[in-house]
């Protein structure tokens, strides 16, 4: 099968970032596929920073989707119907042209599979009436459309306009009957650079438009610190974090903007099962402060699922994974387990997932009412 985008040759792959080669990989929301990098869009604070992947402005393939989709379905972590999937959002825009075949080509495979799984495409990109019909065309597979939309208007830290996600959303969102949904995935949220009452409310109107909204801050991270001080532009914060950044006065004005509506959430995980109406697939329930904006109907679903695991059944999970050889339950309370053992955090992840429950690592504790936050913006962590 031919590729759109070049092909890389095993020399030119073996010259890639080392975390750049893994093009499947476990992040926070579900198993990620990205065998297409290279992007030419330019948002100055893209994690394409932190892969070493930066310069790749042009999309690149590391192998073809068949092979891609082959090697997803095989991994260790993937498991069938269960297992949130994300497509592509790491290293490109699912819809940039020159990947929009190749998105569409992962999409079909999963499906003509009959698998279940939730599967994610996260795009800031233009998208086509004709993109309605090929997406109603998928009947298994799960897909929510999640929109990036930030209202900045500073081209140095984003040239590629908002509004074209906005389009996007609108015109994804308008047939009342589809397979797939959407979520405007408002974010990175910059206190000084995008939160003016102004952009509070034209994020407030476009979130009519979907069926979720998730709010979230930036990932500012060393790399990505390093290169807004090496071109000049406004540093948002003065110090890095490993978490995103939603200071506290920010999140409450978020709150009292979209006062009264029905379908806001702060975890993207929320957002997504909301809008299948499911519980949530990350077990966020447990972090009882998170739920406090969600509808009563989710809120009831989530705590129908809701299912404390013990530690055997921690263990008996994590037993098909050498690398969790080292798991140590530390605790385990109604919000979260605590482990200790694992080298990195894709398996804690994956057993996150298979639980249905919030595994925390006792190396990174979360403060009360700021889950999965920096303290940059916090005034007192609690716990
Ligand atoms: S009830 Fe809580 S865990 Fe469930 S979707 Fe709402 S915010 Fe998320």
């Amino acid at each position: 099968m031919p590729t759109f985008v070049p092909l890389l040759n095993k020399e030119q792959i073996s010259r890639l970032p080392d975390r750049a080669r893994e093009v499947v990989e476990y992040r926070k929301s579900g198993l990620s596929l990205n065998h297409v990098q290279g992007c030419p869009l330019d948002c100055a604070y893209c994690i394409r920073h932190t892969y070493g992947l930066w310069d790749a402005r042009q999309p690149r393939a590391l192998m073809t989707d068949a092979e891609a989709v082959a090697e997803l379905v095989n991994h260790r972590y993937f498991q069938p119907h269960v297992t949130p999937v994300q497509v592509f959002n790491r290293a490109t825009d699912p819809f940039l042209p020159a990947v929009r075949p190749h998105t569409f080509a992962v999409l079909e495979d999963l499906d003509a599979r009959g698998l279940r799984n939730h599967v994610l495409v996260i795009t800031r990109h233009q998208m086509k009436p004709e993109d309605i019909d090929r997406l109603n065309r998928l009947i298994s597979v799960k897909v929510t459309l999640l929109f990036t939309y930030s209202g900045i208007e500073n081209k140095d830290i984003e040239p590629y306009p908002s509004h074209v996600a906005a389009e996007s959303l609108k015109l994804m969102s308008a047939p009342r009957e589809r397979q797939y949904r959407t979520v405007l995935y408002w974010r990175p949220l910059v206190p000084g650079l995008n939160d003016s009452p102004e952009h509070l409310d034209r994020a407030y109107e476009l979130s009519q438009h979907a069926d979720a909204t998730v709010f979230t801050g930036l990932f500012y991270r060393d790399q990505i610190a390093d290169y807004y001080r090496a071109n000049k532009l406004p540093e948002p914060y003065d110090e890095t974090a490993r978490r995103k950044i939603v200071p506290e006065t920010l999140e409450r004005r978020v709150l009292s903007t979209f006062a009264g509506g029905e379908s806001l959430f702060r975890k993207t995980s929320c957002a997504v099962s909301y809008a299948h109406g499911e519980p949530d697939y990350n077990g966020h329930y447990g972090i009882r402060e998170l739920c406090d904006i969600c509808p009563l109907a989710q809120l009831d679903l989530c705590a129908s699922a809701h299912r404390v695991p013990t530690t055997d059944g921690i263990r008996e999970v994590a037993r098909t994974l050498p690398e969790a050889s080292g798991l140590v339950v530390v605790d385990i309370t109604e919000r979260a387990a605590i482990v200790s053992g694992l080298a990195e955090e894709q398996p804690r992840y994956y057993l996150q997932h298979a639980l249905g429950f919030q595994v925390h690592d006792v190396r990174h504790p979360h403060h009360d009412r700021q889950h999965g936050r920096a303290d940059i913006g916090w005034k007192e962590p609690t716990s």
